[in-house]
């Protein structure tokens, strides 16, 4: 991407060019953390110091000091098989017995490890003890469905505590899990679970959403169910979660249910010690640029950093703090935010298994208050529609118990970023906006609260013990103020180990575009302090007459207008530019209705191109503006440009299948139908 996403010499309409950013920094904030939070706070400056002078020393220590080893490891890194990397090799471990046996050993069997609240109200309390009967009753029932260490199992559960025993369960016996999000369609689920060979899927009859109980077991009964031309599946047994008593077709002989299989195993396990690089899971990624990954990912040095940056980033507190990540254990967040880092760490969690719109919009507010949460981790696209919501609704809320925030998945904008701070964290706590992805495994540039100055829109440093860069096309770094590509140049102990079962895929995809760099596949840009902007894919950068610009920095100004709540913009084939800017847009509740009639949408259309001509600069004034009811999102929640893309340059809209509903391109497809405004 480059040079020029920064601004130039160069005159575009008499007007002096620009793309953004340092319009969007003039007005940046910069909130640094007040001296109590600093006081009492678990990272240090000293820590980039110490990681800085040895980073292997410091990796050393950490795995030392957070995780327990069976067999203490005397080799940190071996990095001579570059890019399959071994961390801490000749250690030995079980991530089970850390997350939760070592705690019981330590006195805290009686720690609430888990407030969980269904959808329908329901509530369940788990402490380090149960977790431990529990977890040791599901190794003992799948290693009674001759399930042993190297075997794989699917996970395709609703967001409950038995979600977190399966994988829990898994890594007691040494068999990888992969967890294919509850909402994936059968197919999906039937390529994940071929692409992996398992050997069981764990499951439920179903789930609450919105009210009212869906439906889990068809999926899997249709995602094995023999097919015209397609092999068998490797599934021996299916493990099936009574959730919500709805009737389930059985198959006899191939289904358990989870309740009768725990039930007849014993109630003690001895953990099965694991070399570090023994595999823990495999996770596909969201599948937002296309066909999902999966991501290996081994025990040691992920359990590490795993344990690190939740206690860091997040200033965990085990003894007084309640945490929540609203992540589903679908995604990596829920691997590394729900499962081992908080359990690592001995930390009490809230699981919640619904919507945060059901029944009421305050739904997650209550939540916050009724737990006393007081670290909070959640996605930009929630914060946004809760904005569109208004703030009256937290309003309503105690909030006060919240000290920390944070943000994930996508770049938030810094408008979503300020009413973040100030409506839920109360002008007080700091929000870590954190970037990592499934390949990372954990979170590799964010803030420390208590120790950095936050600023809104901005992920700004590597943690301590990263090395992290923005560089130009032939590998340099650039320089402050200078964009480029996104790179991570030396390893890191939580780094993917592979794609499964493809090591030349996974030499391409991300050690191909810069040889012995791994390139995230994302732009961004260092400030004028040498802090890092996250500014969105580079596949989605747009050239528009020669210049560069970030889909993040326009959707930024336009959510940066109060008539606006979300936007997504693409670059669509033009004849005179090259590219022009197509921007997509929800207007805020009140303003829905002013583009009801063409002559409203012109005038919307007209005072947004207007406002990004203002905050950017002539150059980013999108050609066109559409105002749509919706975006098409992944099941994750992130924006899919590409198949906006697709719309943008009328061509047939690409493979949607990852997408979390499908009826939106449709609705955005009949939108178009009637044109939203006139173009110049
Ligand atoms: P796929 O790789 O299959 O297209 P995906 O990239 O969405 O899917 P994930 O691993 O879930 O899969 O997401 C990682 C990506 O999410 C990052 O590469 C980045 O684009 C985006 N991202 C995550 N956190 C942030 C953040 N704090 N700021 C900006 N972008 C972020
Ligand atoms: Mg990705």
């Amino acid at each position: 991407m480059p040079e020029n996403v920064t601004a130039t010499e160069n005159q575009v309409d008499g007007q002096p060019e620009s793309t953004g950013l340092e319009n969007l920094l003039h007005e940046e904030r910069s909130f640094p953390p007040s001296p109590e939070f600093a006081a009492q706070a678990n990272a240090r400056p000293a820590l980039y110091e110490e990681a800085k002078a040895d980073r292997l020393a410091f990796w050393a220590r950490q795995a030392t000091e957070l995780v327990s080893w069976r067999t203490p490891f005397t080799e940190t890194l071996d990095w001579s098989n570059a890019p399959v990397a071994r961390w801490f090799g000749d250690g030995t471990l079980n991530a089970a017995y850390n997350a939760v046996d070592r705690h019981v050993e330590a006195g805290n069997g009686e720690r609430v490890a888990i407030h969980f609240e269904g959808e329908p109200g329901d509530t369940r309390t788990v402490t380090y003890a149960d977790l431990q009967r529990e977890v040791s009753r599901a190794a003992n029932a799948l290693n009674a469905l001759g399930v042993t260490t190297g075997d794989r199992v699917v996970i395709y559960l609703p967001m409950i505590v038995e979600a977190v025993v399966a994988m829990l369960a898994c890594a007691r016996i040494g068999a990888p899990h992969s967890v294919v999000f509850g909402g994936f369609s059968a197919d999906a689920l039937r390529s994940r679970i071929a692409d992996a060979e398992a050997k069981v899927v764990i499951t439920a009859d179903g789930g609450y959403r919105r009210g009212s109980a869906s439906a889990l077991k068809p999926a899997v009964d249709e995602a094995l169910a023999a097919k015209d031309g397609a092999e068998p599946t490797t599934v021996e047994h299916v493990l099936v979660v009574r959730r919500t008593e709805q009737d389930v077709e059985w198959t006899q002989g191939r289904d358990v249910w989870w309740h009768d299989a725990l039930e007849a195993a014993d109630v003690q396990h001895t953990p099965v010690w694991v070399e570090a690089e023994h595999p823990l899971f495999i996770l596909y990624t969201s599948g937002t640029t296309g066909k999902p990954k999966g991501i290996l990912h081994t025990t040691g040095g992920y359990l590490t950093q795993a344990a690190y940056t939740h206690k860091n980033v997040f200033d965990l507190k085990a003894e007084s703090d309640v945490y929540w990540c609203t992540a589903d254990i679908g995604w990596v967040t829920g691997h590394s935010y729900v499962t081992y880092g908080p359990l690592l760490n001995g930390a009490t969690q809230v699981i919640y298994e619904g919507t945060p719109d059901s029944p009421h919009q305050g739904r997650w507010w209550e939540i916050i208050e009724k737990y006393k949460v007081s670290i909070f981790y959640t996605a930009p696209t929630a914060i946004r529609a809760c904005m569109k919501w208004g703030e009256e609704i937290p309003n309503k809320f105690d909030l006060t118990s919240l000290r920390v925030l944070g943000s994930v998945g996508e770049s938030i904008n810094p408008e979503a970023w300020m009413w973040y701070r100030r409506v839920i964290g109360g002008d007080k706590a700091p929000i870590v906006d954190t970037w990592w992805q499934t390949e990372t495994g954990a979170i590799m540039i964010s803030p420390l609260p208590g120790v950095t100055a936050t600023k809104p829109g901005s992920a700004q440093v590597p943690l301590p013990g990263i090395v992290a860069d923005v560089v130009d096309d032939n590998a340099q770094p650039v320089p402050n103020g200078g964009g480029g590509y996104l790179v991570l140049s030396e390893p890191w102990p939580s780094m993917l180990r592979g794609i499964w079962g493809d090591l030349e895929r996974f030499k391409d995809t991300y050690w191909s575009r810069f040889p012995g760099i791994y390139f995230a596949g994302d732009g961004a840009k260092k400030d004028e302090d040498g802090d890092i902007w996250l500014l969105g894919r580079v596949d989605d950068v747009m050239n528009v007459s020669g210049h560069r610009l970030s889909t993040t920095e326009i959707e930024s100004a336009l959510v940066s207008n109060p008539l606006v709540a979300e936007a997504a913009v693409v670059g669509a084939t033009d004849e005179l530019t090259g590219q022009a800017v197509v921007a997509f847009v929800i207007l805020r509740g009140e303003h829905a209705a002013r583009a009801a009639d063409p002559e409203g949408a012109a005038a919307v259309e007209l005072e947004l191109r207007n406002h990004v001509a203002k905050e950017i600069g002539p150059i980013a004034k999108p050609r066109k503006i559409l105002v749509v009811p919706e975006l098409p999102k992944t099941r994750s929640g992130k924006i899919m440009r590409r198949l906006l893309r697709d719309v943008a340059e009328n061509r047939t809209v690409g493979d949607a299948t990852t997408l979390a509903d499908s009826s939106v391109m449709t609705l955005i497809a009949s939108g178009l139908a009637k044109p939203a405004g006139s173009e110049d």
